[in-house]
């Protein structure tokens, strides 16, 4: 058993870090946070401009902190990023900023050994892996891709519509940011979106209520992915009905995903050529774990886990992974019910009462940009 004396380290400061850096807390637990960045805001500062959440604030907060302002409203970005450092200094657990971490090592006798950037090794009682995913963007690989001479990115790149305007651009993608992205640009440029099947559609209000209303009172919001996959089976845009004008409309026209890039442009299904200044590619992310490679934590970049508990490394687990435990995990109103249940376990393991789960490997899920009703 290892030392109670160490701290429990937790791997990133954004939502999920400070949802579990408060869960542990909550439970007895000394957290240390280790953030790469230089404030507790997670990613948010580094989302595109416009963003807005795609819930009202009534449906965001994490526990203890509402949102300020009218309930109804979609907070920005800048509100979020503002919440989340306010929220960081409502418990008091430490958080070390400009840290990343590089590698997470066994320690003989139980516990860990993690290894930061500047050379520095701390040793943890329990590992939380709470990284997120937008540090590793996902882009499929087509034919000429490297031989493309325009600008090529991922929507984690993008942040405005200026840089396009007057050019030649094609979004790749069906989900809510890919959506979301073609749209803004098309007011500038000239867009393409390029999907692999047609773009489905969630209402964002029902019934004059937003659509997370009626998420929570059904209970959808906590249904595992087992049982949710059966009642949606395809990942649908929010809108509250511009998207599906636009794409009505030809305002923002669709075409089906290209198949190979030529130096300068890309090959439609049925043969053309067409020149493009620009793709950007808003195909998902990959959990962000790389640290947690030389530990054999991970299958194929994917951890080995049940619930966010590792069923390969007793004292290590996971919060924010996409659908963890449910349809919200991945979201501001619900990791921290995934925090409190791994925290739990956590707490039970190093105090000797539970062994955490070493059952078949679980991966989360492949490339993310689905949950919580959508990005
Ligand atoms: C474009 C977009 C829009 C979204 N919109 C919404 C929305 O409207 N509502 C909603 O609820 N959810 C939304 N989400 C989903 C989710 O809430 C966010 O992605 C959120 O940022 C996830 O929080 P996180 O803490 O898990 O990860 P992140 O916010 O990515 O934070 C993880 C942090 O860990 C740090 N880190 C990474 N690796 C290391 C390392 N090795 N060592 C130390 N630190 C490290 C990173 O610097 C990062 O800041 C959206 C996601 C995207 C991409």
């Amino acid at each position: 058993m290892t030392a109670q004396a160490d701290p429990v380290i937790i791997i990133g400061g954004g939502q999920s870090g400070l949802a579990a850096a408060r869960a542990a807390l909550a439970v007895g637990l000394r957290p240390v946070v280790l953030h790469a960045g230089d404030s507790p805001a997670g990613s948010w500062p580094d989302y595109y401009d416009s963003l807005t959440l795609f819930s009202p604030a009534r449906y965001s907060a994490l526990p203890g902190m509402a949102f300020d302002g009218d309930p109804e409203h979609y907070p920005h970005r800048d509100e979020v990023v503002a919440y989340l450092r306010r929220y960081a200094r409502t418990f008091d657990a430490e958080i070390r900023t400009g840290v990343r971490v590089t590698e997470v090592h066994p320690r003989a006798g139980g516990g860990y050994l993690v290894r930061t950037g500047a050379g520095d090794e701390i040793a943890a009682a329990g590992v939380v892996a709470a990284s997120g995913s937008f540090g590793n963007p996902y882009l499929p690989d087509l034919p000429g891709r490297g031989d493309f001479t325009g600008d090529l990115l991922h929507v984690a790149d993008y942040r405005r519509p200026g840089p396009y305007a007057g050019k030649r651009v094609i979004v790749v993608g069906a989900g809510n940011s890919a959506v979301q992205v073609a749209y803004e640009l098309a007011a500038h440029a000239h867009v393409t979106l390029a999907t692999r099947g047609p773009v489905r559609f969630l209402p964002q209000r029902i019934g004059g209520r937003d659509l997370h209303h009626w998420l929570r009172v059904t209970g959808a919001d906590r249904l595992p992915r087992r049982v949710l996959s059966r009642l949606i089976r395809h990942a649908a845009v929010l809108d509250t009905g511009v998207y599906r004008d636009a794409l009505a409309s030809g305002q923002l026209a669709r075409r089906h995903m290209f198949t190979a890039f030529t130096p300068d442009g890309v090959v439609w299904g049925d043969g053309t050529i067409e020149c493009v200044d620009a793709v950007i590619f808003a195909t998902g992310y990959r959990p962000n774990l790389g640290y947690l490679e030389p530990l054999g934590a991970l299958a194929h970049g994917t951890p080995r886990q049940v619930g966010g508990l590792s069923t390969s490394h007793q004292g290590l687990v996971y919060v924010g992974l996409e659908f963890q435990r449910s349809f919200a995990s991945n979201t501001l109103r619900g990791v921290s019910r995934d925090a409190t249940h791994v925290m739990r376990a956590l707490a039970a393991h190093l105090s000797g009462r539970r062994r955490l789960p070493r059952s078949a490997a679980v991966p989360a899920s492949a490339p993310t940009g689905t949950s919580g009703a959508g990005r």
